[in-house]
This record gives C-alpha cells, sequence and structure tokens, in this order.
C-alpha cells in the first residue's frame, strides 16, 4: 500500500464521518467472484416474487465491472438509522398502524445521496479518476460489497449488521477508477444465533441467509401490487408498512445507539399514527402527511389496503363506520379488503346486511369473491 493511498484513504473516512456516515471501507471491484453463482441459485429458486427487476437486471448485477467496465475499487460507507425504542413494542398496540423504522423518515436515498457525492467529488478530486454514486439505484450487490469492504456481515436474515449498528444501516456505494487500498472484509458473527429465522411471522426464511420474499410480509405490504393473500392478513397484525421483527430482534442491536443524524430520525407523527387517523387518509392528506418519504411510493390505495388488515386484526369495532365507508372507494384492493376487515369484526347479522347491500352492486369478481372467502 502506497503512502499516498493511505492518506487518500484516510481522508476519505474522515470526510465520511464528518458527513455523518458511521462506517467506511473499500473493497477492491473484484473482491467477491461468487456474486455470480449466488445470484443464480437466488434467482433460481424463485423467491424473489414478482419482483421482476431481479431478472432483468441479472447480466449488470453480476460484478462491478458488468455495470461499469473501468470500476477498480468500490467505496461503502454506512449511515446509522437505528431507532431510540425497540420496534417489536408498537406490535402490540392495535391502535397503532405500524410503520417500519426505515420508512418513519425522510427517504434514505434523498438523504444519502447529497453526501454520498460529496465524499465521491473529494475522491475524484484527489485522484483524478472518475467515480459513480449509488444509493439502491442501481443493480449493484450492496452486501455482499459491504461485507467486502469490511463494514459488517450479511447475518442470517440476509442484511447487513454491523459490530456498532447493529441491523440498522443504510448503505451507500461509490464505484471508482482509482485502485484504492482495500479494508479487511468482516466475518460473519451470527454464530449459533437464530433469532431472526424462529421469531418470522410467516416463516419467510427457508435456511439460514435465504429469505423467500413470497412469505415475507415486508414484500406484501410494500412491493407487492394485487391483493394480500389471505394466509399473510392474520400475521400482518397491525403493520402497514414493511416489517422489522427479524431485524428488531437481533442481539447486536445491543451495541446500537440511537441515531443522532435528525435527518435520519423518525418523524414522530409517522411513528405513532393511530390507525383510525390512516383509514381516513384521502389521497391527497396520504400524500401530505407521508411526503419525502417512502411510503408516499406505495399509494393510499395499497396504503389503505394494508390499514384495513389491520382494522380487521385489530379487534376494534369503532373501525367499522370507517371501513364501510372504504366500500365505495375507487380501488378494488380496498373495497376487497374492506369486506374482509368487516368479516372479522362485525356480528353475523351485520355481515349479512353488508354483504347483501355490496353484492347488489359490486361487479369486479375479486371484490366480490372476498365474500366467499
Ligand atoms: Fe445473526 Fe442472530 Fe442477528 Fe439473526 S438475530 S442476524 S442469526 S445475530
Amino acid at each position: 500500500m502506497s503512502a499516498g493511498g493511505e492518506t487518500i484513504v484516510a481522508q476519505l473516512r474522515a470526510r465520511a464521518s464528518f458527513l455523518g456516515f458511521s462506517t467506511f471501507g473499500i473493497a477492491p471491484a473484484d473482491a467477491r467472484p461468487d456474486l455470480p453463482q449466488k445470484l443464480q441459485s437466488a434467482l433460481q429458486s424463485g423467491w424473489h416474487g414478482d419482483m421482476e427487476w431481479m431478472e432483468e437486471t441479472r447480466d449488470r448485477r453480476e460484478s462491478p465491472a458488468a455495470l461499469w467496465p473501468a470500476v477498480k475499487s468500490v467505496v461503502m460507507v454506512g449511515a446509522n438509522y437505528a431507532p431510540d425504542e425497540n420496534p417489536l413494542n408498537r406490535l402490540t398496540d392495535k391502535s397503532l398502524a405500524n410503520v417500519s423504522v426505515y420508512a418513519q423518515m425522510r427517504d434514505y436515498h434523498d438523504v444519502i445521496k447529497g453526501r454520498l457525492k460529496d465524499l465521491a467529488g473529494l475522491l475524484a478530486r484527489r485522484t483524478g479518476a472518475e467515480v459513480k454514486v449509488f444509493v439502491d439505484t442501481a443493480p449493484v450487490m450492496e452486501k455482499p460489497l459491504a461485507e467486502a469492504a469490511g463494514l459488517g456481515w450479511q447475518g442470517k436474515h440476509t442484511v447487513l449488521l454491523s459490530r456498532d449498528a447493529g441491523s440498522w444501516l443504510f448503505l451507500g456505494t461509490i464505484f471508482t477508477s482509482a485502485e484504492l487500498p482495500a479494508s479487511t472484509p468482516e466475518a460473519e458473527k451470527c454464530g449459533t444465533c437464530t433469532k431472526c429465522l424462529d421469531i418470522c411471522p410467516t416463516d419467510a426464511f427457508p435456511a439460514p441467509f435465504r429469505l423467500d420474499a413470497r412469505k415475507c410480509l415486508a414484500y406484501y405490504s410494500v412491493e407487492h401490487k394485487g391483493q394480500i393473500p389471505l394466509q399473510f392478513r392474520k400475521p400482518m397484525g397491525n403493520r402497514v408498512f414493511g416489517c422489522d421483527d427479524c431485524l428488531a430482534v437481533c442481539p447486536w442491536n445491543k451495541f446500537a445507539s440511537a441515531t443522532r443524524d435528525a435527518k435520519l430520525s423518525a418523524r414522530e407523527t409517522i411513528r405513532d399514527a393511530g390507525l383510525s387517523d390512516m383509514l381516513a387518509l384521502d389521497d391527497r392528506r396520504f400524500r401530505d402527511f407521508f411526503a419525502q418519504t417512502p411510503v408516499k411510493r406505495l399509494g393510499s390505495a395499497r396504503f389503505l389496503r394494508n390499514c384495513l388488515v389491520a382494522a380487521g386484526n385489530s379487534g376494534d369495532r369503532h373501525h367499522l363506520p370507517a371501513i364501510e365507508r372504504l366500500f365505495t372507494h375507487e380501488s378494488p384492493l380496498v373495497r376487497g379488503m374492506a369486506i374482509w376487515a368487516v368479516r372479522q369484526l362485525a356480528d353475523t347479522a351485520e355481515t349479512e346486511g353488508l354483504r347483501a347491500k355490496t353484492l347488489a352492486t359490486e361487479t369486479d369478481p375479486e371484490v366480490r369473491a372476498e365474500w366467499s372467502q
């Protein structure tokens, strides 16, 4: 390693820390020759569900050089977004509409990207090399590269885990044509622990380090465009966007300090959102309430779909009037889930009355089928 290389790395590390990144490391671009094989077995298993972009971007995802042939080194950074309380505690309060920790704040892509560009600018000025910046915006295998760069290791829950931030780490990536001194890769430190696998409410881990998205509540509540399959509705509980169970239970979180980064801290209005208030959001108020957060991308219809699952699971009949109002919503996703929610809360006479009323006018076959599920 040259003295010049060490100096540049020290400057980059210091700048990364100043910008709010809690971890920093560098990997050679070819550090993970196992990636094509890893990707192939993941795609062959079909565990990515209907996330077709995984297949479509496969060739470019296989290695950094497949995406950009000039790349020599990969700079990886992580930003700690650890919450100040265990999110598992909020699952028992059925009056809450529980949003995953990462989505309770401004979209991290927006926050991290500017900081990453600043860091990449320093690298380009000091070396004269080319740089490219990625925050989950291109087919980059961020987690294995972060492991190679020494930021942490991919836990049995498949998420990158660090000694300092536990499971709560946003990743940013810089590709550069500069050859930089590499960091020491981090070894896997899960040992015999299986807490994340055991807590999963839908048994979505067919094996350690393997996630079947087709069984994952985060996938159904965030990515899936259709109706929530029947077998996942009860396990969803009051989760209306994402699921943190496997992240939150990890023992390594005890070494994480709650983030002090204001831009990566929860908005209290979202963290404490009540289910009654969420069921009453129309499209405009939904977009205002979740402005600049990942939840906004879900759209109000799918968000209401999820809230109706939570209402059906709440055991609280006070939600019935709000649910009934959604019987006439323009989206069949919402109308269908309103029927399911009513059937969880209403008595037999109420259910029969509503059934007759809605079947008289409902024409969508999937919505009508909800009465016979
Ligand atoms: Fe690894 Fe245990 Fe954390 Fe899962 S809960 S990622 S097995 S240490």
